[in-house]
């Protein structure tokens, strides 16, 4: 082996970037191996074709932690994010609902008297729920066996979790075991009004409303906040790429060393303890600390040699669940939507919200049923986001662009089908569904960017094209992100450390798991830590 370093990150991924931050800050020698020609993994802002640029995967932010944010200093390095006007709009078949800017109970008291008036109180439950989620992203879930630490993390988190009201603790209960029909269903009597929240348990979760544990995707994406707003979602200017172009600059400045077109082959161990890597390059580099970025079913799968897992360790990791379901595609606009239930092309605060295709409950629950059945369906979820409506640094003057987000597209295509053999079929229908309800939209679009499940992986290293690094249902989630005992990032290979969004809080540009894996490293090298872990 060549060189040596102190810890090595595999993937630039924007958790990979905060691990390697927090590290650095520590006095370690860090370096990211990252194996495409730019960091930020998910998070990435992209031409896609000549003049028009988009975050080409993920392309809206809530859930980055504000310490993270401030730690890294992103603000003086560029982070800038713009608050949607309205949260979202969703056109139906004759009418529409908006939701966000101060306009919601008004809507909703167009569909439902009732429903208006429960509105208050449902926001306050799920704010009173997402209120400890947020104080739980930044720790370490208790280990299961992991000796005094995990004892102390149980007593304090658990403490956390019983000083909520009896009120807040059925909440969690409903959250975390009931579909978001279910949960939903409790609090509203209108299909529109339940529309307007259920769509948040179908994104990046191959399910329907109807299944049971989606009410906890639904939380999942409330728990986040811009500039202080709790629940709020936002614009990155610059998109995506700007928060981990920010991310790589703080990383330099702390000492870390980033090599991109650098993909990691195999990690390698020595003795039952981590070593090194060796590059698909075929070079080897030392490091008695790596951290994964990559998602456990890569790490485990594919880097990890078998022999150093143990067999039930290797099991539960060819189970590891992941595929979300999802078809990404970014397009060029000669000009913005034109909407038959709220005319005009000229820019309004509809087309600055999170536009969302998704006509009813059974519409949703028909989506995922099709798309078990044939691959997808017909009638597709659709979410479009028009970011040059904020931020015209991103396409010519007077065009726009599209990020189009769409749920229910089967990981695997049944029958031994390729996506490859049916993408653009898929994309045309995707295009033809926003023109259902923007006739002028087709005719608009200059060029497209196609993401199917497939190219999800190939590119970005998403394996099944999940979004989250792996499903987040119950059973891999918190203290089982991503198998009960490892929760706490330490994987079974002494040295060995996961930091992506495979483990606790999961997907999402959060930092969290970057961060708290940091934590946990710089913790097994402190005194009292390697004495804490032996007590
Ligand atoms: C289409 C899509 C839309 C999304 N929308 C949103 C959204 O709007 N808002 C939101 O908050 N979240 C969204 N997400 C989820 C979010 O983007 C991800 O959960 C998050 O970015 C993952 O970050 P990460 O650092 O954990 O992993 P990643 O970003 O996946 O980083 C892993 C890194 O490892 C690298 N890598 C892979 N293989 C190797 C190898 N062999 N050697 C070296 N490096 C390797 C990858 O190139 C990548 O840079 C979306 C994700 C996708 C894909």
């Amino acid at each position: 082996m060549t060189k040596k370093y102190d810890a090595l990150v595999i993937g630039g991924g924007h958790n990979g970037l905060v691990c390697a931050f927090y590290l650095a800050r520590a006095g370690l020698k860090v370096r990211v191996l990252e194996r495409r020609h730019v960091v930020g993994g998910a998070a990435v802002t992209e031409e896609f074709h000549p003049g028009f640029r988009n975050s080409t995967a993920s392309y809206t932010v809530s859930l980055l932690r504000p310490k993270v944010i401030a730690d890294m200093k992103l603000h003086d390095r560029g982070f800038r994010i713009i608050e949607r006007t309205i949260s979202n709009f969703f056109p139906f078949e004759n009418d529409y609902l908006k939701l966000g800017g101060g306009q919601t109970q008004a809507e909703f008291a167009r569909f439902s008297k009732k429903d208006a008036d429960s509105f208050p109180a449902y926001e306050a439950a799920l704010e009173r729920v997402a209120q400890v989620m947020r104080d739980l992203a930044l720790k370490a879930p208790p280990n299961v066996g992991g000796g005094l630490p995990s004892l102390l993390a149980a007593a304090s988190q658990g403490k956390r979790l019983a000083g909520m009201s009896i009120e807040a603790q059925r909440d969690v209960l409903d959250l975390f075991v009931k579909s978001a029909r279910d949960f939903l269903d409790g609090w509203y009597e209108n299909d529109c009004v339940k529309t307007a929240f259920a769509f948040d348990a179908v994104v990046g979760n191959y399910a329907g409303v109807s299944t049971p544990g989606s009410a906890y995707v639904l939380l999942h994406h409330v728990f986040g906040e811009v500039n202080g707003k709790y629940g709020a979602w936002g614009h990155s200017v610059g998109g995506m790429g700007a928060i981990t172009q920010a991310m790589a600059a703080a990383c330099i400045d702390a000492g870390v060393e980033i090599s991109l077109d650098t993909p990691v082959a195999k990690v390698l161990v020595d003795g039952g303890r981590a070593a090194g890597v060796r590059l698909e390059s075929g070079e080897e580099l030392a490091a008695g600390i790596l951290a994964a970025n990559v998602g456990p079913a890569m790490l485990y799968r594919q880097m990890v040699d078998p022999s150093d897992l143990d067999g039930d360790f290797r099991r539960r990791m060819d189970g590891f669940k992941t595929g979300s379901g999802t078809f990404r595609m970014n397009v060029a606009l000669s000009e913005l939507p034109d909407f038959s239930v709220l005319r005009g092309k000229d820019k309004a605060e509809h087309h600055t919200a999170g536009i969302i295709i998704a006509p009813g409950m059974d519409y949703m629950d028909q989506a995922f049923d099709d798309a078990r059945a044939f691959g997808w369906s017909k009638k597709p979820i659709v979410e479009m986001k028009l970011p040059t409506t904020v931020d015209d640094s991103l396409a010519p003057p007077g065009m726009h662009i599209a990020s189009l987000f769409c749920q229910q597209f089967a990981p695997e295509l049944p029958g031994g089908r390729s996506w490859d053999d049916h993408r653009e079929e898929v994309a045309d229908l995707i295009v033809d569904t926003v023109n259902d309800h923007a006739p002028n939209f087709k005719a608009s679009v200059i060029a497209r960017q196609i993401h199917s499940p497939l190219d999800l992986e190939r590119k970005f290293g998403l394996i099944g094209g999940d979004i989250f690094h792996g499903r987040m249902s119950l059973d891999q989630l918190w203290a089982a992100r991503p198998v009960l005992g490892h929760g706490d990032y330490r994987a079974p290979i002494k040295g060995l450390y996961m930091c992506g969004s495979g483990t606790h809080p999961g997907g999402g540009v959060t930092g969290a798991p970057g961060h708290n894996a940091a934590h946990a490293i710089l913790a097994d090298r402190s005194l009292i830590g390697r004495w804490l872990r032996r007590a």
